[in-house]
């Protein structure tokens, strides 16, 4: 179901939106192979005609499927922007465009959505990933792996 608000009939009365956003309609563009959205955008939202602009308020909900920037671990992460508020003028610069008496919420539920994502995801705050794993097996080689049998060789001498 699109976020569309028909204005004729915000004339009459406010009207709610509440449903899902398919992935495609909301089209994100995350520009981060990390971040994959998968699952529609719930939304459930009051639109209501003041003079000349438009009030918009109520929640968005979205999981994202992340992958965690440090371990590589997938995850999911949800967002919510509740409240959500939105003020969307009928004219001037910023006009909200206007077909057939309708208006697309959908471009703003999109910007505001993209700024909720998270910047590197983490799939807890203290994460530390695979750092300390390639660490510990860089010291094996030629290190302990090699001293070990060359003492127990030692100690098999000393008991012959
Ligand atoms: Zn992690």
């Amino acid at each position: 179901m699109p976020l569309i608000v028909n204005l004729r009939q915000l004339e009459e009365n406010d009207v709610v939106l509440r449903g899902e956003l398919p992935v495609d309609e909301l089209d994100l563009d995350t520009r981060d192979e990390m971040i994959g959205v998968t699952q529609p955008l719930r939304h459930e939202l009051e639109v209501q005609l003041l003079d000349r602009s438009l009030l918009v308020r109520g929640s968005l909900r979205l999981t994202l499927e992340c992958r965690c920037v440090r371990c590589l671990k997938p995850f999911k992460r949800k967002l919510e922007l509740n409240p959500w508020v939105c003020h969307l003028p009928l004219e001037g610069e910023e006009q909200v465009p206007v077909v057939n008496d309708c208006a697309d919420l959908t471009p703003y539920v999109r910007e505001d959505m993209l700024l909720e994502f998270p910047w590197h995801p983490l799939c807890k705050p203290d994460c530390r990933g695979l750092e300390k794993i390639k660490a510990g097996k860089a010291k094996n080689p030629g290190g302990k792996d090699e001293l070990i049998p060359s003492a127990w060789a030692e100690l098999d001498k000393l008991k012959l």
